[in-house]
């Protein structure tokens, strides 16, 4: 792998990684994986990334309140998240965005905070990155109403009748280790329809390990099996995604290109 592939979506500051974060990064490049987004679900975890990208060659931190948070939505939160996303190192806000499945936080809490992060991204011109689950409609909804707001739809788990919604909005589609599992038909099918420009991949580590690592902590370096996988489903090579995806992320995070090299 001569180009270098990128994980558009990590949470490398968890404390599963903390005994060996270190041979994490160090497998993520070997595997050919030498750019990663780190990105922040809380106030606390925000500051990490950024703290971790500033140390990291090839890591870039984002901030923002998960919908699994959202419950600790209040002012001084906005303003601490709002603090960290104008920061010049912060390249997107988020992880914020919709989760009807687990309702970890109440629904209006959940809107709100998704609003506000909407408005943050368009207002500071930064890509906002969207979690939604079981809540096409009113992830929809939000989006649209945030007239020229861009984005990444993170782990996106829909099917080909929802992508197009996503495209027409302006948003890119990140396929996860999800799109490598049995039973993931409709989400395999959106993922060889999605058009190359808007396409990223990612691992969500330490969640949802890719096929053949199913079960295990997820780790960057396994983003190289989605990818694997996304290509044979595309009919191209590797190589040519890995520079394809790589190219998106560039465009979308407003970072420098990936030069070729060996590692
Ligand atoms: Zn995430």
């Amino acid at each position: 792998m001569t180009v270098g592939i990128t994980d558009s979506h990590c949470h490398v500051w968890w404390d599963q990684f903390d005994a060996d974060r270190d041979l994490v990064l160090e497998r993520a490049r070997e595997a050919g994986v030498r750019r990663m987004v780190v990105v922040g679900t809380d106030v606390e975890t925000s500051r990490a990334s950024l703290d971790l990208a500033a140390r990291e060659p090839g890591l870039h931190g984002t901030a923002g309140l998960h919908p699994h948070d959202a419950a600790k939505f209040d002012e001084g939160t906005r303003r601490e998240i709002e603090a960290l996303c104008q920061r010049r190192d912060c390249i997107a806000v988020g992880e914020t965005g919709l989760d009807w499945f687990k309702e970890w936080a109440p629904r209006d809490a959940q809107l709100d905070s998704f609003r506000w992060h909407l408005e943050l991204a368009r207002s500071l011109d930064k890509p906002v990155i969207i979690h939604s689950r079981d809540a096409h409609e009113d992830t929809l909804a939000l989006v649209q109403g945030c007239p020229g707001v861009r984005g990444v739809m993170h782990c996106f788990v829909m099917g080909p009748d929802e992508l197009p919604f996503y495209l027409e909005a302006g948003m890119y589609i990140s396929f996860s280790g999800i799109v490598t599992f049995k039973g993931s038909q409709a989400n395999q099918e959106a993922a060889r329809c999605c058009p190359e420009d808007r396409l990223l991949v990612e691992t969500d580590a330490p969640f949802l390990a890719p096929t053949p690592h199913r079960g295990k902590r997820n780790e960057p370096a396994f983003c190289a099996d989605t990818l694997r996988f996304v290509a044979e489903l595309r009919g191209t090579t590797a190589e040519h995604l890995a520079r394809v995806t790589t190219e998106n992320a560039s465009r979308l995070f407003g970072l420098p290109p990936l030069q070729a090299g060996h590692k």
